[in-house]
C-alpha cells in the first residue's frame, strides 16, 4: 500500500497501484499535482510536498535542529519565516492521516 498527497487541496488516498505509464499524477478533486509519500512521512517531507517551503529551508531547519535547537522542525521553519502558521496546522493536520 502506498500514500499519495495532493499538493493541492492536501488530500491523502491509499493505493496498492504503483505510478506508471498512463497514471495520472493529478486529483480528481481539484487537478493538484500527487506526490507519493514515504512510509512513516515527517513533516519536512510533506511541508516540501505540499509546496510550503523549499527542500534547502527543511536541511538548514534540520542542521539548526542538529545544532542542539529544541523546538519542533516546523516551530525552526516558523522562526525562520519560511513558513506560516496556518500552513504548518494543515501539514500536521496531513501528517496524522499519512501515518
Ligand atoms: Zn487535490
Amino acid at each position: 500500500m502506498k500514500t499519495f498527497l495532493c499538493s493541492g487541496c492536501g488530500n491523502v488516498t491509499f493505493s496498492s497501484a504503483s505510478p506508471g505509464m498512463g497514471w495520472e499524477h493529478r486529483c480528481e478533486a481539484c487537478g493538484g499535482q500527487i506526490h507519493e509519500m514515504p512510509l512513516a512521512s515527517r513533516i519536512g517531507d510533506i511541508l516540501v510536498a505540499m509546496g510550503y517551503v523549499r527542500k534547502d529551508d527543511v536541511l538548514h531547519a534540520l542542521l539548526l535542529q542538529n545544532q542542539g535547537r529544541v523546538e519542533r522542525l516546523g516551530e525552526i521553519l516558523l522562526n525562520l519565516r519560511v513558513l506560516q502558521q496556518s500552513q504548518l496546522q494543515k501539514a500536521l493536520s496531513i501528517q496524522k492521516e499519512v501515518l
